[in-house]
């Protein structure tokens, strides 16, 4: 079993999404279920409707799952789990106030250490428990030995019981920290291979740690994917890019099919440079995934999301545009010399139907060919149609051309009228309006 854990704390980056198309392909590909963990444990940090924004990106991607779960409907698990490791001593009441681990950490910056918990309440009798009325947070002991695992990706880790240290699993309001939870649903959903961030991977012997307490024996497979760079600065793709956004992204006029494309491209060796997640399931290798930061370059997928209109059928591009009719989706595909976008794409097809009004510079060849087509609404070919135009205006040349496109097309500049007419000749009425 494999899952993909959002939180639902903010619009879903494209390096979540990377681990999302990911784990949906190894999952395809081991023939195991994906399952989707929305991880709404930290209260204050949710924030609302982002679980449904999370899914909805998930379905227009085509990314289907086996089950979602809340991690928050897990809390009776996770408190027992708790009470288990404290019955077995594994795991301790802290009684420490805030201000007063606050002063250690300072403590540990003006020593220029690292801050670790100094265990203070981790040798509490029972009977000092029992009778002290505080809040208190849980701690689980650190383990006696190092935590080695290996990620397929990034080879050997091996943690010291320092560098884990006594960390806290359920919070004072007696809520599920991150690494506690995320643990413990990962055994009880029985995940076989965690694929996620690097910026997780210090997490990873915490988690080890506490599934080895609990007594869990099966092994996880760890893959932790590189962060992802912004192509043109070099830096890690924050939340000031707006390409970070997957909403944006697809706001923009990417489509779903050409942004995972360019998700599975970026930083691997694959076959061809276009395909659907389909066709990367029969090739895919996760183990042959670069290490080293992914760069994102928005002109690259510029180029895929080009290719993916290209491949699209007509008439689902024309529904995509607002329309009904395979004839607006070839249109459409005219256009990509010079666009690269469905919102690019749209705006000429806007431009096209838009009131054309004068044409500075050919204000009185504008009205008198707009004039001649007033009453004619339908020519078979574009010679037909400029022939008429011709015999009624007298015009010839660029004065008859450049006033032509622009009723026609809303434009000055773009693709061949011969070639764009056989599209647009059924809306002529609509178009010389
Ligand atoms: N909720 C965590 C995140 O979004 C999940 C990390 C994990 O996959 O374990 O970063």
């Amino acid at each position: 079993m494999l899952r993909f854990a959002p939180s639902p704390t903010g619009d879903m980056h494209i390096g979540n999404l990377r681990v999302a198309v990911f784990n949906y392909i190894v999952a395809k590909q081991l023939n195991e279920g994906l399952i989707i963990r929305i991880e709404d444990t930290d209260k204050e940090r949710n924030i609302e409707g982002k679980d449904k924004e999370i899914l909805e990106i998930l379905n227009l991607f085509s990314i289907e799952y086996e089950s979602l779960f809340y991690q928050s409907a897990n809390l009776k698990y996770h408190q027992k789990m708790a009470l288990q490791l404290m019955t077995e001593k594994k795991a301790f009441a802290c009684f420490c106030s805030d201000e007063k681990l606050e002063e250690l950490k300072e403590e540990s910056i003006k020593k220029g250490i690292p801050f670790r918990y100094d265990n203070f309440c981790e040798n509490l009798s029972d009977e000092t428990v029992l009778n002290t009325n505080a809040p208190f947070t849980v701690r689980l002991k650190k383990p006696e030995q190092n935590i080695k695992f290996t990620d397929i990706l990034k080879g050997d880790f091996d943690y010291a019981p320092f560098d884990i240290d006594s960390f806290i699993i359920l919070r004072q309001d007696k809520t599920p920290t991150y690494n506690y939870a995320c643990s413990v649903d990962d055994m009880l959903m029985d995940i076989s291979m965690v694929i996620r961030g690097e910026d997780h991977i210090s997490n990873t012997p915490k988690q080890i740690h506490i599934r080895n307490s609990l007594g869990y024996t099966k092994e996880i497979k760890y893959v932790h994917l590189p962060i992802i760079l912004n192509a043109q600065t070099g830096k890690k793709m924050s939340k000031r890019d707006d390409a970070s956004s997957v909403k944006w992204l697809i706001e923009q006029g990417f489509l779903p099919s050409a942004i995972a494309n360019y998700l599975v491209l970026m930083g691997n060796k694959t076959p061809t440079e276009i395909f659907t997640l389909e066709e990367a399931i029969e090739w895919f290798k996760i183990e042959n995934v670069s290490k080293s930061s992914a760069k994102f370059d928005i002109d690259k997928l510029r180029f895929i999301n080009r290719k993916h209109i290209e491949m699209l059928d007509e008439m689902r591009l024309s529904k995509i545009l607002g329309f009904a009719d395979a004839d607006i989706g070839k249109l459409a595909k005219l256009y990509l010399e010079e666009t690269s976008t469905i919102k690019e794409i749209k705006s000429k097809i806007d431009d096209i139907f838009s009131q054309k009004n004068s044409l500075e510079g050919f204000e009185d060849e504008f009205k008198i060919i707009k004039e001649s087509l007033k009453n004619a609404t339908y020519f078979e070919t574009y010679d037909e149609l400029k022939n008429y135009v011709v015999e009624k205006t007298a015009l010839k040349g660029k004065n008859l051309f450049k006033p032509l496109r622009f009723i026609l097309t809303g434009t000055e500049n773009g693709p061949n009228l011969a070639d764009i007419y056989p599209f647009i000749k059924n809306y002529l009425g609509e178009i010389v309006r």
